[in-house]
């Protein structure tokens, strides 16, 4: 771990625990496709489910964005959207990531908030959990028209951004193919929490980081 220069780390479901959200978090997307897309609840649904979008915590969940952009559907308008209907105010503080536990990661290396949700709604998620916007050495949102489907090209611009090889980035998250499989194929490490707090587990161990439990761990080539 002593050649990380860079760690970026996702926001939801990282930084709280998802299960908190995830059922409000997909009704806001079937409310999205009954309101502004014609479709009906029951379809919506199917929809959502078929891509991977799911009521409940899955290992194979996949990103609204990415399956919204693949539809055509205009990011500007849906971030709108989502920003206005976040249930940030249902997350459990008590199973949130510990301002501490991000501390001693941005002791690490420059510390990146890197998230496909809203600048709005990292504010709100931030505020909730109290823990300062000043732990990260920059908030990067992919929002808006400059949205991507992937974290990679936003990964990418990051590595450049602060002249650090691949192998020297770390990307944390909760999902595998939204937060570990584009830093992987881009060469660098990779951390999957089962639950925000499993990152105490990861600090402990950091000298000899082994999956685990709570925990998998990619290293870097
Ligand atoms: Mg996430």
């Amino acid at each position: 771990m002593e050649n990380i220069r860079l760690i970026m780390i996702d926001m939801d479901g990282t930084l709280y625990d998802v299960s908190d959200l995830i059922e409000d978090g997909f009704n806001t997307s079937v409310n999205y496709l009954i309101e502004f897309y014609e479709f009906d609840k029951e379809d919506a649904e199917e929809a959502l489910i078929q891509n991977h979008i799911y009521p409940y915590v899955s290992e194979d969940a996949r990103s609204t964005t990415g399956f919204f952009i693949s539809r055509g559907i205009d990011m500007t308008h849906w971030d709108a959207y989502r920003s206005e209907h976040f249930g940030y105010r249902l997350i459990d503080n008590s199973k949130a990531m510990s301002e501490e536990s991000l501390k001693k990661l941005a002791d690490i290396a420059p510390l990146v908030l890197l998230t496909n949700n809203t600048r709005i709604n990292v504010k709100h998620v931030l505020d909730k959990i109290n823990v300062s916007e000043d732990i990260f050495t920059e908030i990067f949102c992919n929002e808006n028209e400059k949205k991507t489907p992937s974290k990679k090209t936003m990964m990418e611009e990051l590595l450049h951004k602060y002249n650090v090889k691949p192998h020297e980035a770390l990307s944390i998250g909760d999902r595998f193919d939204v937060d570990a499989k584009p830093m992987i194929e881009l060469g660098g490490s990779a951390l999957i929490l089962l639950k925000p707090q499993a990152i105490d587990r990861f600090l402990d161990e950091i000298d000899n980081p082994q999956s685990c439990n709570v925990y998998s761990f990619y290293p870097g080539k």
